[in-house]
């Protein structure tokens, strides 16, 4: 089996409490390498540590996810399979915290961070949209700093957040991941031109919305994530996801290409250690 990278797994997360070693050896054993994205404080501290408990193929981002910004009930229903039901509690963006989690070398980008516009209280929409884009800034900021890339989260936000990158962000050269891709070409097109990747997931492997979008984006500039525990591809919709299986998501990729599956595999294991620097 070629190796695959799943860049954006949260083996990290409360889900794998009881079997985590084991989801990763799982993937390691069929020469998958895995990148555990930290969503806040104590998930990116674990993301860390997972990462450092593996002599090789286990990788960390850490950064406070938009949707941590303030305490919620998440519950949205994604399809008749899946349903996401969890709470968040509010954090602080605390930069010395992360620029010393960063420091550590197994850390290979500031992420996952940037708008979420899907998950906003009634109240106060633009004061939630505010704080969103000023935490967002700040990680800019630590990926400047760190010279690492940034693993952007983006939901119905694509625009404002294409906005801020090209303010703040063009008088240093930022590489990143707009993770689990799901807005329109011509966002995809803009991202692209300021020489991110994308990333896709299970979503494609259940939905058909995407698939013009995936012939038309250059196989040099994708990479391949799980979202695990979310998001299981087919045939595993409904059932918990792991990193395992990033390997349908790199088949549908073909299929819709209308390439081999090594071809898939050896161009996004490529794009994925350049970019994240493995
Ligand atoms: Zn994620």
């Amino acid at each position: 089996m070629p190796k695959l990278i799943d860049t954006h797994a949260h083996v990290n997360f409360v889900a794998y409490k009881n079997d985590g070693d084991q989801v990763v050896n799982r993937a390691l054993a069929n020469n998958i390498w895995i990148i555990n994205s930290g969503s806040q404080n104590e998930t990116s501290r674990r993301a860390v540590e997972y990462a450092n408990k593996f002599p090789q193929g286990v990788y960390a981002t850490i950064a406070l996810h938009p949707i941590h910004l303030r305490t919620e009930k998440v519950v949205e229903v994604l399809d008749e399979q899946e349903a996401l039901d969890f709470e968040t509690k509010e954090e602080k963006f605390d930069y010395n915290f992360y620029k010393n989690l960063a420091m550590d070398p197994k850390v290979v980008a500031i992420g996952e961070t940037g708008l979420d516009y899907y998950h906003l209280q009634t109240e106060n929409i633009e004061g939630q949209k505010a704080l969103q884009k000023e935490i967002f800034i700040k990680h800019l900021e630590l990926a400047r700093e760190t010279g690492k890339p940034i693993v952007i989260h983006c939901r119905e936000a694509y625009n404002d957040l294409l906005e801020i990158i090209k303010f703040h962000a063009s008088s240093f050269k930022l590489q990143g991941v707009v993770h689990s891709f799901v807005g329109r070409w011509s966002q995809a097109q803009q991202f692209l031109e300021l020489g991110f990747h994308l990333g896709f997931n299970g979503i494609i492997t259940f939905a058909r919305d995407y698939d013009k979008l995936i012939k038309n984006a250059p196989l040099e500039k994708i990479v391949l994530e799980t979202d695990c525990p979310y998001l299981a591809p087919v045939p595993f919709r409904g059932k918990r996801n792991e990193p395992l299986y990033v390997k349908y998501v790199a088949e549908k990729i073909a299929e819709i290409k209308g390439i081999s599956f090594d071809d898939v595999a050896d161009t996004t294991t490529k794009n994925a250690m350049r970019l994240f620097n493995i």
